[in-house]
């Protein structure tokens, strides 16, 4: 046998593969395929880690370094040659942590050292739920034990397992009573992965507008690797063109639907529902471990159709994967913020690649990255310029404020129209991207202004909680009652907040439900449904949202939406706030009129005469990409150059950037001329929760040349600092490729 060492993804925070031997159990390498798990000692720990490779190996080199795997966990590999090869892109690409990646693909389920047949017994496991059909003749004596049980399982409706039971404090004897007793009852079903709705039937099909026949006509085919990008303004019917796509596709080519945010796109998800009942399953991390196992599960062994999921499921392994479709592709939540951090759409387009089948990229105004791609002829472009329904698309008027008292934040004009259109019985929306009051306390006297103690930010208040809180770090403070400074004045709010227009509005329209929708009104999930709920079902209603509110909801009673302060994304150092707003205004906009009737939309500005005002009043998105593309190609920026940040922080703004140069010193002789750096810069908000924060910009005009050097870089730097001294005032670093928050 020839010797081997076996390479292993650790979850731990380095760029290394670590080697170990055999265990004494299962001596011959057939037993070590890549995509299996081990456990294996690390320092006093023990990990479970990946599989990656099977290496040969000197048999002198073999016995005094390395350590032998402790338990091999699983028979078969739980992660697929597709998924293996998606992680090393991702590990490659974005000079991510192995082991981070690695363990980003496996459920949660499977990152603890249980074997994988465990893993999978537990979701047969026994459970114990409140009876479904209680016996009211039932004895109603009960222990208080007993009445703690059922409160327990009142409050998990999906039922506990006996030994989960166990820990939270109940015996057997209780479950035993009350099992007697006929209140509780013993499944043993696996725990359901779909969203809670029954399968609804299946919905009529409408007939497709012609533009929508045309673009589907041209979709690409089953069996080869296209990407498709279907840029079609709001209400074109895009989700139809992806139900009729699928129904054309093989039926045994399962596909994968990126969205953005489930909770933020449910309609998405019922429709698909409608149109294929059980075919269909979410997949996101607000599901228990148990519901995205068995989905996991089912994926793979290609008993489910359809996954419509969140970033991560990305990873998800299938049978046979057909097709992925990826929609609002734009939207920068596919991007994720800690390790590893990975875009879901570039790696879905990745994945389609190595699979050989078609991706479709969807989005009213697509990122200037996939427009670029389509120029290059790397993607085929697919226009959907009018709506499926007869409703024309609303008309965005602007109206210039500098002359308008807007102590309240709200026009007379635009007053004059939601009085109308309330009166009409429809409704409204606000959208103002501000939560709170006031994002301003501050003293007439003296202009102190109330800040964070641990950031670089100013505090916004709250009137109806009295209190002041940053939305950096969350810290809440209670208001001072006179001017901690001058001691002389009370303090006073300045500018607007959704809480402030939320007074007006309830001032201005005593009679009129108004709902205010953002982060703060909808602070779980469950909130944020019954908001969602309330607003279907008022009419009239005013509803005041933030960006929340901004994706694919459709509300076929809104026919007025008004914006009420666009300026700050007018003039923001981020170069890619143009882009960022114009989607997001636009897909405000869209919001109006979705149903049958003609909806309007108020563009509040005080630069009436800016060309991204204009531009979005014609709401001529193909203009505002051209003029950005033109400007970021000028100016060597994304999508032109590829791009990352060396993000620092330490608890010291000179440690931050002493430790920031010497990274620089070190790329710099590291890349020898192949990348360009500049910085360091502090961030827009250099102090965050205590911490500094500054970064270096990196960029190339060779996307290759940038992934390789900082890949070679960043393993040789960590494995520097490991011999080096820690590092002053706590500086840490990391790499953010592609980044999409560069300020
Ligand atoms: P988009 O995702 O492009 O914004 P949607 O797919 O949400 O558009 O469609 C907008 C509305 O038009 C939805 O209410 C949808 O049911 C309806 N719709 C889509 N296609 C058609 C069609 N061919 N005929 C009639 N109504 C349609
Ligand atoms: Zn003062
Ligand atoms: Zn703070």
């Amino acid at each position: 046998m020839t010797p081997f060492r076996i390479q292993i993804a650790l979850p731990i925070p380095s760029f290394s593969l670590y080697d170990y031997l055999p265990t004494p159990t299962h001596p011959g390498a057939e037993h070590y395929t890549p995509g299996k798990r081990v456990l294996v000692p690390v320092g006093t720990r023990r990990c479970v880690g990946l599989i990656t490779a099977i290496v040969p190996a000197e048999p002198a080199e073999l016995e005094l370094a390395y350590k032998p795997i402790l338990r091999l966990l699983d028979d078969a590999p739980v992660l697929d040659a597709h998924i293996l090869s998606l992680c090393h892109w991702i590990v490659d690409y974005y000079s991510s942590f192995p082991g981070d990646t690695y363990q980003a693909a496996l459920p949660p389920a499977y990152r603890e050292a249980l074997e994988g047949r465990c893993v999978q017994d537990k979701l047969r496991e026994e459970r114990l739920i409140l009876s479904q059909s209680p016996d009211n003749n039932a004895p109603k004596l009960r222990s208080q034990g007993q009445q703690g049980l059922l409160d327990h399982l009142q409050a998990n409706p999906q039922g506990c397992t006996l030994p989960a039971l166990r820990t939270a404090g109940f015996t057997r004897a209780q479950v035993n009573a009350l099992a007697l007793k006929g209140l509780v009852e013993r499944v043993h079903a696996p725990l359901a992965g779909t969203s809670s709705q029954s399968p609804s039937s299946r919905t009529s099909q409408p007939e497709l507008s012609p533009e929508q026949a045309a673009v589907l006509a041209r979709l690409p085919p089953a069996n080869a690797f296209h990407c498709a990008v279907v840029q079609g303004v709001t209400g074109s019917g895009k989700t139809e063109v992806y139900l009729r796509w699928i129904q054309h596709l093989p039926t045994s080519a399962q596909v994968l639907v990126l969205v953005p945010e489930i909770a933020l796109t449910p309609q998405l998800a019922q429709r698909f529902e409608a149109r294929f009942g059980d075919a269909v399953v979410l997949y996101h991390s607000n599901q228990t471990p148990a519901a995205r196992l068995s989905v996991w599960t089912r994926a793979r062994k290609g008993q489910v159709r359809i996954v419509i999921g969140t970033r991560s499921s990305i990873f998800l392994g299938f049978k046979t994967l057909g097709a992925i479709i990826v929609d609002e592709e734009h939207d920068g939540s596919f991007k994720q913020q800690d390790n590893p951090r990975y875009h879901a759409r570039d790696a879905a387009v990745y994945r389609a690649w190595t699979e050989n089948i078609p991706i479709v990229l969807g989005s009213a105004t697509p990122s200037l990255e996939t427009l670029l791609n389509c120029r290059k002829g790397r993607y085929s472009l697919h226009r959907m310029r009018s709506r499926a329904t007869q409703a024309k698309p609303p008309a965005i008027h602007i109206l210039d404020t500098r002359h308008m008292g807007l102590e309240t934040g709200l026009s007379t004009p635009l007053l004059t129209r939601l009085h109308q259109h309330l009166a009409n019985g429809k409704q409204a929306l606000l959208f103002l991207n501000k939560r709170g009051y006031a994002p301003v306390l501050y003293c007439p006297s003296c202009a102190w202004m109330a800040t964070c103690r641990q950031c670089d930010t100013r505090l916004t208040y709250y009137q109806a909680a009295n209190a002041l809180r940053c939305h950096h770090c969350d810290s809440r403070y209670d208001v001072p009652a006179i001017c901690p400074a001058c001691k002389t004045s009370t303090l006073k709010p300045l500018g607007i907040g959704t809480e402030s227009i939320e007074e007006t509005l309830a001032r201005e329209f005593p009679d009129v439900r108004v709902i205010r929708f953002d982060r703060d009104a909808a602070s779980t999930q469950t909130k944020l449904e019954r908001l969602l709920d309330e607003i279907r079902a008022t009419q009239p209603c005013i509803i005041i949202g933030t960006q929340l509110l901004a994706k694919g909801h459709d509300f076929p009673h809104l026919t007025l939406v008004g914006i009420v302060d666009p300026d700050p994304g007018l003039f923001s150092s981020d170069f890619r706030a143009s882009e960022k707003t114009s989607q997001l205004l636009l897909q405000v906009a869209g919001r109006a009129g979705r149903a049958h009737h003609t909806g309007e939309v108020f563009l509040q500005t005080r630069f009436p005469d800016h060309p991204l005002i204009q531009l979005l009043a014609q709401q001529d998105y193909d203009r505002i990409a051209d003029n950005e593309l033109h400007m970021r190609e000028h100016a060597g920026l994304p999508p032109y150059t590829a791009m990352a940040l060396i993000r620092g922080e330490a608890r010291l703004a000179a440690p931050c950037e002493q430790g920031l140069q010497a990274l620089m010193t070190s790329l710099s002789h590291f890349a020898a001329g192949q990348l360009t750096l500049h910085g360091p810069f502090p961030t827009a908000v250099a102090r965050k929760k205590n911490r500094f924060h500054a970064h270096i910009w990196v960029s190339s005009s060779n996307r290759k040349q940038l992934t390789s050097v900082l890949h070679a870089w960043c393993i040789a730097e960590s494995a520097r600092q490991r011999g080096a001294p820690r590092a002053p005032g706590g500086f840490r670093w990391l790499l953010d490729v592609d980044p999409l928050d560069t300020i």
